[in-house]
């Protein structure tokens, strides 16, 4: 059993904190991602867990024992880095036997260990040649498999998709899923790409300026967003956010004009100004004649097909929305249509302190 305990951690650079303190625990067999913008603490985060970053405040502890004061290579964690950090002169099969023999392995099983990870990775017809004759996939192959050959307790990686080509990213992704079911060490990955932390993720911990912003599954943070920083930060294209002020008569409407609503299914306590949002993917544009008077005329001021989507910059009145709808047949520039905002899907949020309001009861999101 390999728990990853966080208490109070933090980290301070003299007088700036670049972690503030928070708790985490990462569960047995977890893959948990940590995500946010450049800057935000999460390769700091990562790098207290391996030991290359002294913790300020806090405990660490991994599978129960203390590590603050721990030599990294004696944490039981491998790292896959970003850069591969490969041995050029080394043979594939040398970089990944390099840490074994300083260990002391019996030869015959580091040749097992290489062998088999080797196979698992599909590495076999490369074991002899250098770094520099591999592609960038196979590069980081190699890195994966020189921190699999140690079966270490815990793997930490950082970024290590970053180097690929789109493709190639999406390819080692999978690989890497594979991979941990297959394995099911407890996994803590950094990343600054949002569709790799929704796709690899059991849960995935937002961080932004240093603070700890929301932790969930994947699923959690996309529909329950804690504030408005992980709304925007999670979902691709963005929320729409739409300043909405209390009317005389007790409804909302955006101050422009052309979005109004008599009700909306917060918590809205008596705040006067709310920034309401909403993904574009749950804009939905109303059939001709399927419509009802609380339907609202847009005017399409862009349109852009993605492919299997298209993006709508849909005017309501003078508020700007982006809309993503199906591609086949999608409304070209210049179209007025009709769209519909289902407030089931609205999202509510303090336009000071960024929190999420709360759904009232019985209109909660399912
Ligand atoms: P990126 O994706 O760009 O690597 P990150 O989220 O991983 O960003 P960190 O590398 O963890 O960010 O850095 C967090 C903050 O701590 C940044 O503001 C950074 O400038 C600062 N920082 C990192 N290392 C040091 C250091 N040795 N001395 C002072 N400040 C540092």
């Amino acid at each position: 059993m390999t728990v990853v305990q966080l208490d109070r951690i933090g980290k301070s650079y003299g007088a700036f904190k670049a972690v503030e303190e928070f708790d985490l625990t990462i569960q047995d067999g977890e893959f948990l991602v940590l995500l946010g913008p450049s800057g935000c603490g999460k390769s700091t985060t990562l790098r207290m867990i391996a030991g290359l970053e002294s913790i300020s405040t806090g405990t660490l502890s991994i599978g129960g024992n203390p590590m603050n004061d721990v030599e990294p290579k004696d944490r039981g964690v491998a790292m896959v880095f970003q850069n591969y950090a490969l041995y050029p002169h080394k043979s594939v099969y040398d970089n990944m036997a390099m840490a074994l023999k300083l260990q002391k392995m019996p030869k015959s099983e580091i040749q097992k260990r290489v062998g088999d990870t080797a196979d698992m990775l599909g590495l076999t017809d490369y074991l002899e040649r250098k770094p520099a004759a591999l592609s960038g996939g196979q590069r980081q192959r190699v890195a994966i498999g020189r921190a699999i050959v140690r079966t270490p307790k815990v793997f930490l990686f950082d970024e290590p998709l970053s180097n690929l080509d789109a493709k190639l990213r999406v390819k080692m992704r999978m690989e890497l899923q594979e991979l941990h079911d297959r394995l099911g060490v407890t996994s803590v990955y950094v990343t600054h790409d949002q569709i790799e932390a929704m796709t690899l993720a059991d849960r995935i911990m937002i961080m932004n300026g240093g603070v700890v912003a929301q932790v969930g599954s994947p699923r959690e943070v996309y529909d329950t967003p804690a504030d408005e920083f992980v709304a925007g930060f999670i979902g691709s294209p963005s929320m729409n956010f739409i300043d909405i002020y209390r009317t005389d008569t007790g409804g909302w409407a955006a101050e422009a004009g052309g979005l109004g609503f008599a009700d909306l299914p917060f918590d809205t306590g008596s705040r006067q100004h709310l920034r309401l949002g909403i993904r574009p993917e749950h804009v939905e544009i109303v059939e001709q004649g399927a419509g009802s008077p609380a339907d609202l005329e847009a005017k399409v001021q862009l349109a852009e097909l993605l492919g299997a989507d298209a993006l709508l910059n849909l005017d309501i009145g003078a508020t700007r929305l982006l809309a993503r709808v199906g591609g086949t047949g999608h409304p070209s520039q210049g179209e007025t249509l009709s769209v519909r905002l289902p407030s089931d899907q609205f999202h509510a949020f303090d336009p000071v302190s960024g929190r999420a309001l709360r759904h009232v009861a019985g209109l909660a999101r399912v």
